[in-house]
């Protein structure tokens, strides 16, 4: 289904939601958002102002007496009836991330079942929220403990996956009976807009779900984490934003989750089903262009397959489609804005000039809009920028190493600890390597870990604490105890 721009915005909130309703922004500032495959401005939204972010967490504390009241049922069925509105309007809303965001409808179909997913994991988690009772040791009394919601949550979110890290983060939330202000990413609002207006369909009441867009990112969230109300901190985005983060946190003593930033090892062993590897590697590099805190960032590749790796991967990239991402065939759209199509540039330029060979690629794309060409690199030098930094596009650097411990210490070699791939059929090697390497996630023959049933999120500078899972709904309560004497 073709969809004109205009169709797509038609009766789209553009305004600031804040306890139900659509407001302007409180000085009349709007901003403007543009399509990545044309750099042509497509709307423009409300720009929040700390006075705006005030009156969020007013309307979100408001509403947050009744709705940690409101049976986990009726909260059960609302996340539901989300759930099936998104999937309902999935191409809708597939055309909508593709248009702010450049990616290929089909990573954006992908990404629009994913978020709707955790609407509908946390429909079932909502009536699973169990506290426990035991005997104290000493056999004085009993411990009881209880799990509420940790109060009012500010949840900041990226642009790479627009509807999904904001669903991942609200899904929880509504579940453990918070309410929340979403401060959406100012290159990809619509989508969290769009988000509001779908929860406030399924039945979610005034002031539980409000969304504040912003380019005054920090002005904003700093308001909202300054007034006491607010007890979480739920941020996606990069290691640098998630420092200052904490930082803030830190003064206000406030319980912080923290989703940040990868550098995937991709590990192929010389026993590895090779067709298989291809098959994750082009899942784990190329999903979104390769814009995923999970996209696999270093090949590592056991010496004596690196070649026939190297030249049938530059094979499967160089037959991918690229182009504007809502036109139909293409597998790879734009980078999000011209600063990253130049990040990436500046990445493979080093790599280059420090000895690395282009099987493919190796240069911007030569056409309009922000694209970069997908690119498959061999030879690269260890101290290349491009195996310490997130690459964000559509760039393999390939490695050689000559054994495990080799592996384990070039993968190990990075303040990140997001998620890590590693391709052999020898079991007993995989899972040995998976306690040995220092990250969060492993995909274990696999290209793709995430999942709305499993808990996902980093260790070292990627992170802290899990989204998605049991574990996330967890991050969304404080735990109560009660010791009782009966
Ligand atoms: P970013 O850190 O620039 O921005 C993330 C969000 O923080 C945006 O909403 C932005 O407006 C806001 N922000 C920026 N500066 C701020 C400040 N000073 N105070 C408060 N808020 C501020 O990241 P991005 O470029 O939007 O996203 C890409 C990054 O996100 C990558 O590093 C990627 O790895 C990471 N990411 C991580 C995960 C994960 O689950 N670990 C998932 C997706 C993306």
């Amino acid at each position: 289904m073709a969809h004109d721009h205009q169709d797509l915005l038609n009766g789209l909130l553009t305004d600031l939601w804040i306890g139900g309703a659509a407001l302007p922004a409180s000085d009349g500032g709007r901003f403007d958002v543009s399509d990545p495959a044309t750099g042509e401005v497509v709307a423009s939204v409300a720009n929040g102002t700390v006075d705006d972010a005030r009156s969020a967490v007013e309307a979100a504390a408001a509403a947050a007496g009744a709705w940690a009241g409101t049976a986990p049922r009726a909260r059960a069925e609302i996340l539901r009836r989300a759930f099936e509105l998104m999937t309902s309007r999935s191409e809708l809303l597939a055309h909508l991330i593709s248009l702010e965001n450049g990616k290929a409808l089909p990573d954006a179909r992908g990404e629009v079942a994913y978020a709707a997913e955790f609407f509908r994991w946390y429909s079932e988690e909502a009536v699973r929220i169990t506290g426990s009772v035991s005997t104290a040791p000493s056999g004085a009394n009993r411990i009881v403990v209880l799990h509420q919601p940790v109060g009012i949550c500010v949840l900041v979110t990226p642009w790479n996956f627009p509807a999904a890290m904001a669903t991942r983060k609200i899904g929880p939330a509504l579940a453990a009976g918070c309410t929340v202000i979403l401060k959406p990413a100012s290159d990809t609002p619509l989508t969290a807009l769009a988000m509001a207006q779908i929860l406030a369909e399924a039945g979610v009441p005034a002031g539980v779900v409000n969304v504040l867009p912003a380019r005054r990112s920090g002005a904003v969230v700093s308001a909202m984490l300054e007034d006491p109300r607010v007890r979480k901190l739920s941020f996606t985005g990069s290691t640098e934003v998630g420092r200052l983060l904490l930082k803030e946190a830190a003064d206000h003593v406030v319980n912080s989750s923290m989703e940040l930033g990868g550098n995937a090892p991709f590990l192929v062993f010389a026993d590895a089903d090779l067709d298989a590897a291809l098959d994750g590697a082009m899942i784990a590099k190329m999903r979104n262009a390769g814009e995923a805190c999970t996209a696999a960032n270093r090949f590592y590749v056991e010496a004596g397959v690196a070649d026939e790796f190297g030249r049938r991967l530059a094979g499967r990239m160089a037959a991918l489609a690229v182009g504007p991402g809502c036109d139909d065939g293409v597998q790879v759209g734009p980078l999000v804005n011209l600063e990253a199509v130049e990040k990436v540039d500046s990445l493979v330029r080093a790599a280059l000039d420090r000895g690395a060979t282009a099987l493919l690629g190796g240069a911007r794309a030569d056409r309009a809009g922000y694209y970069y060409d997908p690119t498959v690199l061999i030879g690269v030098a260890a101290d290349s920028p491009i195996l310490d930094e997130e690459i964000f596009g559509p760039v393999a650097p390939i490695v050689t190493f000559a054994d495990e411990d080799e592996a384990v210490r070039m993968a190990n070699a990075s303040e990140y600890g997001l998620v890590a791939y590693i391709y052999t059929q020898d079991l007993a090697r995989g899972l040995r390597l998976s306690e040995r390497l220092e990250s969060g996630m492993i995909g274990l023959n696999r290209g793709l870990v995430s999942d709305p049933a499993a808990p996902f999120g980093g260790v070292k500078q990627s992170g802290i604490g899990r989204e998605g899972g049991h574990e996330g709904v967890l991050d969304y309560t404080e735990s109560k105890y009660v010791a009782v004497q009966w």
